[in-house]
């Protein structure tokens, strides 16, 4: 399903399309991010994108403010954005603008603003000179982890730094190629867009002797909004999702709460509430009664040129082969790793498991020899038969025997234990979905499974990864 917004502000732009002004800033920031953001049109909804709309909500609330919702544009100077607060001191006019997190200490421990940051508010100051037409002498920047106001005087030279910046960051809009990664590796840690960069991946793609620190995103504070029973209705009432189940009272939940809505059997969702999701980029996803995945809700409209590079990497064999061979590596590594835990964890004498653990450690050796994606099929199936058919060993001793595993089966599984093993996967398969959507990446477009089921295969070739941690390992010990 493919959602078209055509919002006033888009149909309504000028011949001479204006820049946001906080494009400025992440173009200021690095240039990969504006590009990320701008054109592939990539955001996150981070815990720190939250805090920072929270603190732009105190600030609207608080009294002293003066020219609430201050949105302005100028074509000639070619930006637009809606300034955080505007006061009036001695008769200058003087733009504000909020930051939650800490200023730059130079090497006289002074308080300065960070480079991009006097990018933007500078920016502000242009921008109501050229929309107002009046003089601005300074923007001021209070950072409020620190409480520090730090004043940034407009001259010439600031000017002309906003216009070459405008001008480059336009530039860049219009390039087919998404810039290199930052040399600067200390903004990659601060920066919102990290998880969908993957700057050290990239770096490491480039020099094979690069040591990559792992960059963990924050956590995602919301919910995965799970309708499970049968005719609940969904729909919007404001900035909340409201929920209305038979017989119960109607629950409203923030949308600042939801990472996604996963509607089960035959639950129903309105049209509204599926525009507002979509605006919102927040994923809407559909598994049947029986606990069958079905399909998501695909909002995206910026990605065309990542999907073709996507399309150009894995059209090269070799490199698919590459990619699937890491694919049945990892995998298998890891149903090995979890039989030896699993041993370990039940004080377990058991020659038959420590013979399937060494019987995988020596088929995982053939992985990076095959030639082929049939062999490599070949071999997969190999360390499948073996896990599974270790598995029973490993199950706590105390589980009835209703739960018990002897054998994999499924479409459908005939006993409780594949039953939930499947019902598991198919919530896996919905979130490695997710991801792929968030990135913008063509989830039919994969290197290992081949287009035969109408599940996407770039989708079941990433769950391979993420089977035994997210999945097997909580039915089993
Ligand atoms: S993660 Fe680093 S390279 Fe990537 S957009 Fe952010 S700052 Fe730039």
């Amino acid at each position: 399903m493919q959602a078209i917004d055509l919002d006033l502000e888009t149909l309504a732009e000028p011949i001479q399309d204006t820049l946001r002004v906080c494009a400025l800033h992440a173009f200021a920031y690095c240039p990969r991010l504006f590009y990320l953001e701008e054109v592939e049109e990539l955001y996150t909804q981070d815990a720190a994108v939250f805090a920072g709309r929270r603190l732009h909500e105190e600030i609207d609330k608080q009294e002293d403010k003066e020219w609430l919702d201050l949105y302005l544009e100028d074509e000639i100077l070619g930006l637009r954005g809606r300034v955080d607060a505007l006061r009036t001191r001695d008769g200058e006019t003087i733009p504000y603008e909020h930051k939650r997190g800490r200023c730059y200490r130079d090497e006289n421990k002074q308080a300065q603003a960070w480079d991009s940051d006097k990018l933007q508010i500078l920016a502000y100051c242009c921008l109501l000179e050229a929309a107002l037409d009046i003089t601005v002498r300074e923007g001021r920047i209070r950072y409020h982890a620190d409480n520090v106001l730090v004043r940034i005087p407009l001259d010439d030279a600031g000017r002309k730094w906003v216009k070459d910046a405008i001008q480059q960051a336009r530039e860049l809009r219009q390039s087919p190629y998404r810039p290199a990664v930052t040399n600067n590796e200390h903004l990659c840690s601060r920066c919102s867009l990290s998880s969908v960069c993957l700057p050290e991946e990239a770096r490491l793609a480039h020099n094979k002797e690069w040591h990559p620190v792992r960059l963990f995103p924050q956590d995602d504070e919301r919910d995965a909004i799970h309708i499970l029973e049968p005719g609940t209705r969904v729909g919007r009432t404001g900035e909340q999702l409201k929920i209305s189940r038979r017989n119960e009272a109607e629950e409203k939940i923030s949308i600042g709460q939801v990472s996604q809505v996963v509607l089960h059997s035959f639950s129903q969702i309105s049209t509204q509430a599926v525009h507002f999701l979509a605006y919102k980029d927040i994923g809407i996803h559909f598994v049947s009664g029986g606990g069958r995945y079905i399909g998501s809700v695909d909002t995206r409209q910026g990605s065309i040129q990542r999907r073709i590079r996507q399309y150009q990497a894995l059209s090269q064999s070799d490199f698919g082969l590459e990619l699937a061979q890491k694919l049945v590596s990892c995998r298998g590594e890891g149903q090995r790793k979890f039989l030896m835990r699993g041993k370990q964890k039940l004080k377990l004498d058991a020659t038959e498991l420590e013979k399937a653990i060494a019987r995988m450690k020596a088929v995982l050796k053939q992985v990076a020899r095959v030639k082929s994606l049939d062999s490599l099929l070949g071999i997969e199936g190999n360390l499948a038969a073996l896990y599974f058919g270790a598995l029973p060993q490993v199950l706590n001793p105390d589980i009835p025997d209703a739960l018990r595993f002897n054998g994999r089966n499924r479409r459908p599984p005939k006993d409780r234990f594949n039953a939930l093993l499947s019902f598991g996967y198919s919530l896996l398969i919905k979130d490695v979905m997710n991801a792929i959507l968030t990135v913008g990446l063509e989830p039919v477009l994969g290197f290992y499974h081949q287009p035969r089921t109408q599940a996407p295969p770039l989708a079941l070739d990433l769950m391979e990864i993420f089977r035994v941690p997210l999945v097997d390992k909580l039915l089993y010990i």
